[in-house]
């Protein structure tokens, strides 16, 4: 029988292409979001995608009584969980609101999982919760440390699930740490529509190719990498997408607890992602190399080992396909979902 799976955050940037990766692999995604981050227009263009109708619930993962009525009638099998907000600035500015959505959200989400007997959870945790790491490839067993609050709270939460895990039988929890999404879904429907000024390196770039900022400012050029600027470990969204449905697989065969990096294994800097994303879309993107941004590491990669052994997964997509279907996401709708 086809697995229920609840994706809290589902209208999000990598909830909604995990929602594509899951009907592939024949499971039934139902999707909870607030809509806080996300466009309900990216629930008509799943529907478009995948050809079915679309099973959507809006709230907000804080409210236990709709959690356990969820649980209930849709006789779910496990949960991924998305929902949180992500801006390391705005945590900065706003930590109490990082740790009401990020932690006590998760908490509610747990305890009613834990009411509902549910206990196979797939997280969305972050390369954030390696602070500045001494050195790359990073695998695994690298100290974690924070160092913003949206950091702290995927490190906190990550601690309650290995304590909730240690402390009550049969709990099957997968800890996805990502490197950097970028791309989009090759249908150029959905991608990702940050909110004003993109604060991340694919999204700015677009919308220079696309013409709605002038330039892009290159935080530094003199770092000691191979062109003196920002290396990153990007990952094509379907790709991170399909690593989801690889933990949930591991989960139900294997079962127990896994904390996994989702990255490519490659570092990237920032002027190769400009020259890929010019080739790409044969579009120019102007840059200005400015100061360095406050807190960047200079270079951060993913050691992808331990996912690759564990779950027979590693990312199958080039740097190529993942600037051509960002293009195709940003061309066809120049200004997001509201296009
Ligand atoms: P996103 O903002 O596009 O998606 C998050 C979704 O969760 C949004 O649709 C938002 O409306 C929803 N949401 C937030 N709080 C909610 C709440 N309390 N109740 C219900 N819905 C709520 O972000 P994303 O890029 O898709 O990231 C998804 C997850 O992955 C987040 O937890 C994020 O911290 C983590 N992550 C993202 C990145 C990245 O670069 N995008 C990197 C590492 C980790
Ligand atoms: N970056 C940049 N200009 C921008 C945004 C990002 O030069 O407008 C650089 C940034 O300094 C880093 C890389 O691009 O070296 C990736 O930044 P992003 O914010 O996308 O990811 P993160 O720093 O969180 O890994």
């Amino acid at each position: 029988m086809k697995k229920n799976i609840l994706i809290t955050g589902g209208a999000g940037f990598i909830g909604s292409h995990t929602y594509i990766a899951l009907v592939a692999a024949g499971y039934v995604p139902i999707i909870l979001d607030n809509f806080c981050n996300s466009n309900p227009i990216v629930l008509e263009r799943l529907e478009r995608i995948s050809h079915l109708q679309l099973k959507f619930i809006k709230g907000d993962i804080r409210d236990s009584k709709l959690l356990g009525k969820i649980f209930l009638d849709y006789n779910i099998s496990s949960v991924i969980h998305f929902a949180g907000l992500k801006s390391v600035g705005e945590s900065v500015e706003k930590p109490l609101e990082y740790y009401d959505n990020n932690i006590i959200g998760t908490l509610n989400l747990l305890m009613a999982m834990r009411s509902a007997n549910i206990q196979t959870l797939v997280f969305s945790s972050s390369a954030t919760v390696y602070g500045n790491p001494v050195s790359a490839p990073i695998s695994e067993n690298f100290a974690r440390c924070a160092t913003n609050p949206y950091g702290r709270s995927k490190l906190i939460i990550e601690n309650i699930l290995e304590d909730v895990y240690q402390s009550e039988p049969g709990w099957n929890i997968a800890c996805l740490r990502y490197f950097n999404p970028v791309g989009a879904h090759r249908s150029g429907l959905i991608g990702e529509d940050p909110l004003g000024i993109p604060n991340n390196l694919m999204p700015y770039i677009a919308q220079v190719a696309i013409g709605r900022r002038d330039h892009l400012n290159v935080f530094g050029g003199d770092y000691p990498t191979h062109d003196g600027t920002g290396v990153r470990d990007f990952i094509h969204v379907m790709d991170l997408a399909e690593g989801h449905v690889a933990a949930l697989e591991y989960l139900y065969s294997k079962r127990g607890m896994l904390t996994v990096n989702l990255g490519t294994g490659h570092g990237v800097s920032v002027l190769q992602m400009i020259q890929a994303f010019e080739q790409a879309s044969g579009m120019k993107v102007s840059y200005k190399i400015v100061n360095r941004r406050p807190g960047d590491v200079a270079e951060c990669w993913a050691d992808t080992t331990l996912a690759e052994q564990k779950m027979g997964w590693v990312a199958r997509r080039s740097l190529q396909e993942i600037c051509e279907d960002a293009w195709r996401w940003q061309s066809n709708n120049p200004n997001g979902f509201n296009s």
